[in-house]
């Protein structure tokens, strides 16, 4: 049993991402957890909306999102919403993280994406943040014990986290394809989940019909063997020791 954390910045993010490949993962037998850094407060365009009631349901739809990819569990780590910074404070607390799960497999936001592949999307800066606090987190603080000296005391040893997964990579960059085919439906389940956010649009059959052409477009660029595809860039941290000749 591998343990895949996936980090994002907001509730919502991660189902765009991975949800297809975490409930795969999850079938599979593996421990996928996801870590959101923020609970999406500033996801409302209401601004009289309560920060703190946003905040609850956007944790509430995330948890019923988790239970339908069945993950082994959701964490929130409650910074505010729209003002994320890759900060010391930041990577700390995702390393703590990393260490009480033992993540071997982190997937997380591609921080250099600034703008989408087709010229029609600005990346949030949160995205970019937190992608940046991930991969700080996984190499090399997770695995470093003279890193964040505190967490010892906590009882958190060193952790050695061996690949990064990045996801909402460009196209020039994706290197590693999930076949998504028997979990293509838990995946536009999952998104639909997140009524405050796409509840007409999820309804309306909108997702549906473009988050199966995503995976579709996918699988075809990259020429897979399999109708429908996540796409990631994958890195290799710690190879497998080679056995030295006998
Ligand atoms: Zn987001």
């Amino acid at each position: 049993m591998t343990v895949y954390l996936v980090v994002a910045a907001h509730p919502d993010d991660p189902d765009f991402g991975v949800a297809g490949s975490a409930a795969r993962l999850a079938r599979d037998g593996h421990a996928v957890h996801y870590l959101v850094l923020t609970s999406g407060d500033a996801g409302s365009e209401d601004p009289f909306v309560p920060p703190a009631e946003l905040m609850r349901a956007r944790e509430a739809e995330q948890e019923a999102a988790g239970r339908i990819l069945g993950l082994t569990s959701v964490h929130f780590l409650r910074f505010p919403d729209g003002e994320l910074e890759p900060t010391l404070e930041l990577r700390k607390a995702i390393v703590r993280v990393m260490r009480q799960l033992k993540a071997d497999i982190v997937l997380c936001q591609d921080p250099r994406s600034l703008v989408d592949d087709d010229s029609t999307y600005l990346n949030h800066p949160d995205h970019r943040a937190g992608g940046q606090a991930a991969l700080d987190a996984a190499f090399p603080a997770a695995g470093n014990p003279s890193a964040f000296r505190g967490l010892l005391a906590e009882g958190l040893d060193a952790h050695k986290v061996k690949e990064v997964w990045l996801y909402f990579a460009g196209r020039q960059h994706v290197n590693h394809f999930v076949d998504i085919t028997e979990t293509l439906d838990q995946k536009v389940d999952a998104l639909a989940a997140h009524a405050s956010q796409l509840g007409d649009w999820a309804t309306s059959g909108g997702l549906r019909a473009e988050m199966t052409k995503w995976a579709e477009e996918t699988a075809q660029r990259h020429q897979l063997a399999f109708r429908y595809a996540e796409a990631f860039q994958r890195i290799v941290l710690e190879a497998e020791p080679v056995r030295p000749p006998e």
